[in-house]
């Protein structure tokens, strides 16, 4: 399925008026920290794995032929 990248980065995150928060912790982003690692709560399941959130939406973005760049 083409959109699975999409859909997975959609299981762990939401992106609400430029900002993407961890749907566990809720710990947010804005676009203009995404060079830096996102820092989640300390029991937070995705703390370690998930810590780029725009770079993985890029990809996922990128892989089914859509980009804002
Ligand atoms: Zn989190």
């Amino acid at each position: 399925m083409p959109s699975s990248d999409l859909q997975e980065w959609n299981f762990h995150w939401r992106l609400v008026a430029g900002i993407v928060s961890c749907r566990k912790c809720l710990a947010h982003q804005s676009e203009e920290l995404r060079n830096a690692l996102l820092v989640h709560t300390d029991t937070c399941p995705y703390r370690l794995s998930k810590r780029t959130p725009w770079d993985e939406l890029g990809r996922a973005l990128h892989n089914i032929g859509v980009s804002d760049h």
